[in-house]
């Protein structure tokens, strides 16, 4: 605390990111990072990018980029927004389509979600509910649905699909019956697709190809996942033209040069280079679900997961044990000391050594 932060800087609580540790030794798990290197066209573009041309500023509407991602997602480029990470983009859309102050509306997320959600709303002042998972850790599309009238309305509606850090997805038509919903109260929904890629066959639950006929419907992406991009910052949103307009008014209030120019470059190459990416994105999957069959053998519960983590609860012991238990073998997971999930672990899907290791680690602690 500091006499000299004003009044809402001192009530911000920050999102605390998943540790970055010096020891390149440690199995990393915990931040849901690919364990494949990016494509080599990619890597390609940016060694050819850096040269003279970072004179200059960069494309400030992020052309080249937005013209690659409307031709690999059968949009228009004025349906697409470049950002530095999703984060960005997700900061930006709070404060263009949710309303501020205290008779604003609340808009509603699950209780147990990507945790910068609450940040973005406290820092934007924007008042929201959360919505308990079902038991299951599903989340019931239905509760999200509050009528106009009595029961009064929301101010708008955000989630990841597949959740996080739970894994669980939602169906397409329930995406869809809700952005329906939420478009007669004049209401944004926003999925956060950060792990869409690892749902199945390429992006089979993903809501892009419905932005046309949802004008209230955004869809968040990120190349840190499945892009195998994770250092280089980059994330984009996909929606009708106005919303995208919308997220360009708050980033041009902001800083007109939010992406430089290696990354740009960058990132067309990768949301251009599909064969690469769906081979790799299919090894993820495959880790994934030979993995979570062996972790439940171990007796652990271990969600249906459709992303690139799983999300287990260990036999016997607690959470905050098998964390322990795991960091002391050189394996670090995520560990969220919060209700309902505290004994669960989130472990990002790493290459099959790490997971032969993973499952190694797990067999020994189990057997102690
Ligand atoms: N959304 C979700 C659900 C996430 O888990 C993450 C990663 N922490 C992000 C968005 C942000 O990803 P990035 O800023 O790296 O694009």
């Amino acid at each position: 605390m500091s006499e000299f932060w004003n009044s809402r800087i001192k009530k911000l609580s920050p999102y605390v990111p998943g540790e970055q540790p010096k020891d390149r030794q440690i199995i990393k798990l915990n931040t849901n990072e690919n364990p494949y290197p990016p494509s080599p066209k990619v890597i390609e573009a940016i060694k050819n990018a850096a040269g003279e041309r970072l004179r200059l500023y960069p494309d400030p509407e992020c052309a080249t980029f937005r013209e690659a991602a409307a031709a690999r997602y059968g949009v228009k480029p004025q349906q697409v927004f470049a950002g530095n990470g999703s984060d960005e983009i997700l900061a930006f859309a709070f404060g263009a389509f949710f309303e501020s102050g205290e008779k604003a509306a609340q808009i509603l997320f699950p209780d147990i979600t990507y945790s910068f959600y609450p940040v973005y709303a406290n820092l934007w002042d924007i008042p929201y509910r959360t919505i308990a998972l079902a038991e299951d850790f599903s989340i019931n599309i239905a509760d999200y649905k509050i009528p106009l009238g009595g029961g009064g309305t929301c101010g708008g509606v955000i989630f990841p699909n597949p959740n996080a850090p739970t894994g669980v997805a939602v169906t397409l038509d329930d995406i869809l019956s809700l952005a329906e919903f939420l478009e007669k109260q004049e209401k944004v929904l926003i999925v956060d697709e950060a792990y869409i890629a690892f749902s199945g066959a390429p992006n089979a639950k993903s809501a892009v190809r419905s932005i046309n006929n949802h004008p209230n419907l955004l869809t968040v992406h990120t190349l840190s996942k499945s892009a195998s991009l994770a250092g280089l910052r980059f994330g984009f949103a996909i929606g009708n033209e106005k919303l995208i307009e919308g997220l360009c008014r708050v980033r041009d209030s902001f800083n007109s040069y939010t992406l430089d120019f290696l990354a740009l470059t960058g990132a067309a190459a990768a949301v251009s280079d599909t064969a690469y990416y769906d081979e790799i994105t299919n090894r993820v999957i495959a880790t994934r679900d030979r993995t979570a069959g062996a972790l439940r053998n171990l007796g652990f519960t271990v969600l249906p997961s459709s992303a690139n983590f799983l999300f287990v609860k260990p036999p016997r012991i607690s959470g905050a044990e098998l964390f322990a238990a795991l960091r002391r073998r050189g394996i670090l997971v995520r560990h969220f000391n919060k209700d309902r999930i505290a004994d669960y672990l989130r472990v990002s899907i790493g290459t099959d050594e790490h997971m032969d290791k993973v499952l190694e680690a797990c067999r020994e602690i189990m057997s102690n």
